[in-house]
C-alpha cells in the first residue's frame, strides 16, 4: 500500500513539474507574440519606420522626460511635389520612393534615434545628442541624395526633399513648441524654392499657447 502511495505521489509531482514547465514555455511564447504584435503595430507598413501614433508618443515622451536637459535635433522631411510624382508615374512608383526615403532615414541615423512617418510624404526624426551643424548638414545631404537616387531609379528623374531642422540645446522645449518651430523651418525651405534644408535653433516661446498649433494633429501645413 505504501509503495502504491509513493508511486502515486511521485507521479503527481512529475505531472505538476511538467505542467509548470509547459505553462512557463507558454507564457514565454505569449510574451514573444505580444512583443511581436506591439512592434508591428508601431511600424508604418510601407516604410518600416515608426507610424505616426508611436512616433508622436515616443518623441513627446522624450521631451517630457528630458525637460530643460534636452539636446538634439528635430527634423521634418517632406518630399517635393510628390503629388505630381504620383500623378505622373502612379502610386506604385510613389510608394517605392517613400520606401526608399524611409530606408535612407533608418540607415542614416543611430539605432536609438526616433524615425517615423508623420504624414503622407512627411517624415520626422528626433536625434538625441545631435547638435553639431556640420554633422546635421552631412546627414541631411545624404538623405537628400538618397531621395534623388530613388527618383532616378524609379521614375527616371531625381526626387527632391525639403527639410526643416530644429536644434535644441539645453532649452526647456516642449514637443508642441518644437514641432511648430521645425514646421516653420520646413515651411521656409518650401517657400524659398524647395530642394533645400533650413535649420533653426529652438527659441522658448514668449506665449506658450502659441506653440500648440499642430499639437497632436500633425501634417496640417497647407501648400506653399
Ligand atoms: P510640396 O512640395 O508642397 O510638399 O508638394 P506635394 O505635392 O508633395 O504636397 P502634398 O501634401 O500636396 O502632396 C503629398 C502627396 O503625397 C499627396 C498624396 O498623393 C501623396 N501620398 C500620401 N500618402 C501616400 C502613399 O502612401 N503612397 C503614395 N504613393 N503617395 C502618397
Ligand atoms: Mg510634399
Amino acid at each position: 500500500m505504501t509503495g502504491a502511495w509513493q508511486t502515486a505521489a511521485v507521479a503527481g509531482w512529475l505531472v505538476a513539474v511538467v505542467a509548470i514547465v509547459a505553462l512557463a514555455a507558454l507564457r514565454r511564447r505569449w510574451a514573444a507574440e505580444l512583443e511581436r504584435f506591439r512592434a508591428v503595430s508601431e511600424r508604418d507598413a510601407l516604410c518600416g519606420v515608426y507610424n505616426k501614433g508611436a512616433l508622436v508618443s515616443l518623441v513627446s515622451d522624450l521631451f517630457g522626460r528630458r525637460g530643460a536637459r534636452l539636446r538634439g535635433t528635430l527634423l521634418l522631411v517632406d518630399i517635393d511635389r510628390f503629388k505630381d510624382v504620383n500623378d505622373e508615374f502612379g502610386h506604385a512608383e510613389g510608394d517605392e520612393i517613400l520606401r526608399a526615403v524611409g530606408e535612407a532615414l533608418r540607415g542614416g541615423f543611430r539605432a536609438g534615434d526616433i524615425v517615423g512617418r508623420f504624414g503622407g510624404d512627411e517624415f520626422m526624426v528626433f536625434a538625441e545628442g545631435l547638435v553639431d551643424p556640420a554633422t546635421i548638414g552631412e546627414k541631411v545631404a545624404a538623405l537628400r541624395e538618397a531621395a534623388r537616387e530613388a527618383g532616378l531609379a524609379h521614375v527616371g528623374r531625381p526626387v527632391t526633399c525639403s527639410v526643416g531642422a530644429l536644434v535644441i540645446d539645453g532649452r526647456a522645449a516642449t514637443y508642441d513648441a518644437a514641432l511648430r518651430q521645425a514646421d516653420a523651418a520646413l515651411y521656409e525651405a518650401k517657400r524659398s524654392g524647395r530642394d533645400r534644408h533650413v535649420t533653426h535653433s529652438f527659441e522658448e516661446p514668449v506665449c506658450p499657447a502659441a506653440g500648440e498649433r499642430r499639437a497632436g494633429a500633425g501634417g496640417g501645413r497647407s501648400d506653399v
